[in-house]
């Protein structure tokens, strides 16, 4: 077999550091030869002594110098490079055969783009790039050759229980299911004064920042209902959602038969990277089986529309279509920030995006100008709208 090389986008986030661990474990069958970070120069640094790979990519410019001053200090045979552009050309070129898009938010689009027009297995954690330009990301992905495997546990999980990994008529529906977050069956009134501390530390999985309060809200849910739209072409009513507190059913598909396949595993995303960086075979990850009667038990409940409104919103904007999706995801990402910086409650966070898709009527959706421009339009929105849904 020939080793393939992998571009770890987000190789200092939570995503990367477990793809870089699966990798570590098959050198004869992978070689990670980009690593890509936004600005931790220090933390990519210790990454490149670890993994050796021929390019290091900062994407904030003027941390270049810090990265190519590091790499010359620890004597280390890495090309440095900065910008966005830099990341782009090194995606779509010779440098990798494999891109693992794990960039936190809108910010990982361009490159993810890149990687599904020159034809790369694309690996794709960052759910943001779907939501705010699906439709434009798999007909790159089409036109391009390129193999999309999900890397989200649930579409991960669905991708595993489907057929060639593609929905057919054989599919009736299929069903998301969520860990409910740390928040899960409180009320309303429960969740005023709930503290950031206390919305990142998730129950069960490990993961950054924006994610984890994502899952707090359930907007992660509803941004995976989108998601799974994108990637299996399923409408709104054929994607269910479920709350599952033990997180080892990661999703669900119906058959026309009668029948339900499941995946189950450990919530780790070593496993759904092993089955993206193995496929179409299964390679070791490093994560243990289940442990059945260890658990004892699987428990699913319906999620509460009242205390987690923003998994209707997500519906009512792949529903609306065209530049809904965008403006509910930027406006999220702003809200996301502030409340983690303190500046709103956790329930202004709906209240914020809700309030930017009032203002902003989905408008029409076919290129990237016009994604681009929902999206700093819903961010300027939601940033001066922000006073008004201060606690
Ligand atoms: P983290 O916050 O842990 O990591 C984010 C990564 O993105 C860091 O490497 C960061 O670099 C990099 N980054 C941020 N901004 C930029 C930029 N402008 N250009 C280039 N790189 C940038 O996030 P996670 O790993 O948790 O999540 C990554 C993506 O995967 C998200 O889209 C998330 O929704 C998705 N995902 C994550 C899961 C998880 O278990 N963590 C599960 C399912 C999906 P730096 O360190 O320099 O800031
Ligand atoms: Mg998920």
């Amino acid at each position: 077999t020939t080793r393939r090389t992998v571009a770890v986008l987000g190789a200092t986030g939570s995503i990367g550091g477990s793809a870089l661990d699966v990798i570590a474990r098959h050198p004869q069958r992978l070689r990670a030869s980009v690593l890509a970070a936004g600005s931790n120069v220090d933390a990519l640094l210790a990454l490149c002594r670890t993994h050796r790979p021929d390019h290091a990519v900062v994407a904030d410019e003027s941390r270049f110098a810090a990265l190519r001053d590091g790499l010359r200090a620890a004597g280390l045979p890495v090309r440095a490079h900065a910008g966005a552009a830099a990341l782009d050309a090194l995606v779509a070129g010779e440098a990798c055969d494999i891109v693992v898009a794990a960039i936190v938010g809108a910010a990982g689009l361009d490159s993810t783009l890149a990687a599904a027009r020159a034809g790369k297995r694309l690996l794709l954690a960052n759910k943001e790039s779907l939501v705010l330009a699906g439709e434009l990301l798999t007909a790159a992905a089409r036109a391009g050759g390129a193999t999309i495997v999900p890397i989200d546990s649930e579409h991960n999980a669905i991708f595993q229980c489907l057929p060639e990994g593609r929905v057919d008529a054989g599919v009736r529906r299929i069903v998301l299911t969520a860990s409910g977050g740390p928040f899960r069956g409180r009320s309303r009134d429960a969740l005023v004064a709930v503290t950031p501390a206390q919305a990142v530390a998730h129950p069960k999985w490990s993961m950054g920042p924006k994610i984890s309060v994502d899952s707090a809200t359930l907007m992660n849910k509803g941004l995976e209902v989108i998601e799974a739209h994108h990637l299996f072409g399923l409408p709104d009513d054929r994607i269910d959602v479920l709350v599952h507190p033990q997180s080892l059913v990661h999703s669900l598909v119906e058959f026309v038969d009668g029948s339900t396949l499941a995946q189950m595993g450990l919530p780790d995303m070593r496993t759904a990277l092993a089955v993206g960086l193995g496929w179409p075979r299964r390679i070791a990850s490093g994560v243990c089986g289940l442990d059945l009667l260890a658990h004892g038990r699987l428990d699913f409940e319906a999620p509460d529309p009242q205390a987690f409104p923003c998994l209707g919103l997500a519906r009512q904007a792949l529903q609306a279509g065209g530049t809904a999706p965008a403006v509910l995801s930027a406006a999220n990402e702003v809200a996301v920030s502030a409340f983690l910086q303190g500046r709103i409650g956790f329930l202004n966070i709906p209240d914020l995006v809700a309030d930017a898709l009032a203002a902003l009527p989905a408008g029409a959706a076919s290129t990237l100008e016009e994604l681009r421009a929902a999206d700093a339009a819903a961010r300027r929105h939601a940033l001066s709208a922000l006073p008004r849904h201060a606690p």
